[in-house]
């Protein structure tokens, strides 16, 4: 059992840091509370990440050298660099908007089965609840699919906390994809997106693998 542990959170994450050395690259604001962290580094693509997934991430900063937490990445993963995006919630995740050009990363992963993958259908529905938008919003990039094969749900309480929403709007008219935003009206109503009402939106919904992530609730 020890020699498990060793070699999984200690020996396998120390070779893979390595090798691909990775720091951050810049710290990018997307909406009030909600940051972009581009992490660079070697051979990236060699550490066999997939759109859907995530890692642990551990940041050589004042105050997180010492815990790692899970971040889904947010873009497809490229050769060079990786991209999160993280809501600040506590500790970890309001700490990250401090972190500088240069700063060293360590990752564990990847991890999750949250991929292509999974695909059984032709046609795929993808809902994301507030900052479960991360990993769909590199799905919506990366699933193969046809003009009108892919459709992103996206929920939040409001405009203002719609993270991603022009590179979303991008991708969907570069792949020909279908993009809805459910969002509270100005009183603060929560829209319909019962089973009826995708039904109605999207008529063959049950021809649809669907992808979610997001809060309970
Ligand atoms: C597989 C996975 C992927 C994730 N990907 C992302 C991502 O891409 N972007 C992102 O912003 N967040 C993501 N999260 C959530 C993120 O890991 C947590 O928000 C973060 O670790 C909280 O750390 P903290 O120290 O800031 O807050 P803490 O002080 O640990 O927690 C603050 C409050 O948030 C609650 N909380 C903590 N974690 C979660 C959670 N997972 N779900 C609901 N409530 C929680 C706690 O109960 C507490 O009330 C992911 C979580 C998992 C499990």
């Amino acid at each position: 059992m020890t020699a498990l542990v060793l070699w999984y959170r200690v020996i396998t994450p120390v070779r893979l840091n390595m090798r691909h050395r990775m720091r951050v690259e810049a710290v990018v604001e997307e909406t009030p509370g909600i940051v972009s962290v581009l992490i660079g580094g070697r051979r990236l693509h060699r550490m066999g990440a997939e759109a859907g997934q995530f890692f642990r991430w551990r940041f050589k900063a004042p105050g997180m050298r010492f815990s790692s937490h899970p971040y889904s990445l947010s873009a497809a993963p490229r050769p060079d660099m990786l991209r999160i995006t993280v809501k600040a919630i506590g500790d970890h995740t309001s700490r990250l908007r401090e972190l500088r050009p240069g700063t060293k990363v360590w990752a564990e992963g990847p991890y999750g089965a949250l991929t292509a993958q999974r695909r059984s259908r032709g046609k795929v529905l993808l809902v994301a609840g507030g900052v479960g938008i991360t990993p769909m919003r590199a799905l919506f990039e990366t699933l193969p699919g046809a003009a009108g094969d892919i459709t992103l749900l996206y929920r939040a309480n409001s405009t203002q906390d719609l993270a991603l929403w022009s590179e979303l709007a991008k991708i969907a008219e570069e792949r020909g994809a279908r993009l809805m935003y459910a969002v509270n009206s100005p009183d603060g109503e929560r829209p319909d997106i019962s089973a009826e009402s995708l039904r109605r939106k999207i008529p063959d919904v049950d021809r649809h693998d669907v992808f979610m992530c997001g809060p309970p609730g």
